[in-house]
């Protein structure tokens, strides 16, 4: 199978791979036991905190490890919560939006998208509990201003969080931990599934995530997953050390296969295509057919892409970005998003437009 759906998850890189198996063969020890071994791997765990917070330009003391992101943006929300309002883009992943909505309902302000996808935060005000913009969008690629928000957060004494998920190994990073609290998630740049971080503003000692026992400084209770979490600092590393020739040849390949789809397939839009994007996604709005028939034909022919986001596959056919574009609800059953790894191949991109060519005969025929 041919993978274009990085932006759902990725497959574990070789190097993180090897990583984990190491660790859970030498230093599978409770870092928080007391003989010399359990010492050594907690010894460990600090040193691979310390190599994360290099990579994201924070102080190591900052970073909780999660078992994802999703757990980070809500543990973020849950500690808001008698605040009396936060400000989020109207294109946040539903890990933010419906954290916000339980833990903030009726104090939400929506900052809007341009037509671009870019999000507007002019009506920003100079005060506020939270504000929350993502980094780069997961379903567009659309990469945010979030650098300009959170100087305009910084000078008003304003939280600023940035859920960086789909950044964090396909561009540099190591401005993000300027951001008060930023979110990551391994799997998304070739860690293992079920393990990512939140780093916090150095003054929230009393954010607790969860309760029960000391680790994580007491903020997160429960044994820490030094292997998972060894293998996602070897696979952001990994990630680090491809992502530039990544971003020149994998987005010139993208930009290759936009244009042929728009020459052969008449009416196909790409959604937000001359935005600043991510170099590895599209978002396609295709001219005709329900983005269902078009992700099984394609997976029949050994290509995995995925609706909108897959994230929400439950409800497949919905896109929080078109929505946000006001798209019209047709419109939103034939949107399909194609996303490549830092390996992808001229011949992978090649081949899929052919196979995009096959199924729309297919399908018309
Ligand atoms: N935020 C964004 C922007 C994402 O793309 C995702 C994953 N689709 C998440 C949060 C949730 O990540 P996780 O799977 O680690 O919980």
């Amino acid at each position: 199978m041919i993978y274009f759906d990085h932006n759902a998850t990725t497959p574990v890189c070789q190097p993180a791979l090897t990583a984990w198996m190491q660790a859970s063969q030498e230093h599978w020890y409770n870092p928080a036991s007391l003989y010399r071994e359990a010492g050594l791997t907690a010894h460990r765990l600090e040193a691979a905190r310390e190599r994360l917070s290099e990579l994201l330009g924070c102080e190591a003391d900052r970073i909780v490890f999660t078992s994802g992101a999703t757990e980070a943006n809500n543990a973020l929300f849950a500690a808001v919560v008698g605040a009396d309002d936060c400000h989020i883009s109207g294109i946040e992943h539903p890990s933010v939006t419906e954290a916000a909505e339980h833990w903030m309902r009726g104090r939400i302000k929506t900052l809007p998208v341009d037509e671009n996808g870019v999000v507007q935060f002019e009506s920003l005000p100079t005060v506020s509990a939270l504000v929350s913009v993502m980094a780069a969008n997961n379903e567009s690629g659309v990469l945010q201003p979030w650098r300009e928000i959170a100087d305009h957060c910084r000078a008003r004494g304003i939280p600023f969080h940035t859920d960086a998920t789909q950044w964090i190994g396909k561009l540099d990073s190591t401005m993000l931990g300027n951001c008060d609290y930023l979110t990551g998630s391994a799997h998304k740049f070739g860690g293992p599934k079920g393990v990512g971080f939140l780093v916090m503003a150095d003054e929230d000692q009393a954010l607790h995530f969860l309760r029960g026992g000391p680790q994580e400084n007491r903020r997160r209770a429960g044994t820490v997953n030094y292997p998972a979490i060894e293998a996602m600092g070897t696979a952001l590393e990994w990630a680090e050390g491809l992502r530039e020739e990544a971003a020149t040849v994998q987005a010139g390949l993208r930009d290759s296969f936009e244009a042929d789809l728009q020459k052969t397939l008449l009416g196909t839009r790409i959604v937000n295509g001359s935005a600043p994007r991510l170099w590895n996604t599209s978002l396609l709005v295709m001219p005709k057919h329900d983005n269902r028939k078009w992700i099984g034909r394609l997976s029949q022919a050994g290509f995995a892409v995925s609706t909108g986001s897959a994230c929400s596959s439950g409800t497949e056919g919905s896109s929080v970005v078109l929505h946000a574009l006001g798209a019209a609800p047709e419109e939103l059953k034939r949107t399909l998003r194609v996303s490549s790894g830092w390996e992808t191949s001229v011949g992978d991109w090649a081949a899929l437009a052919e196979a995009f060519k096959r199924v729309w005969a297919g399908l018309e025929g």
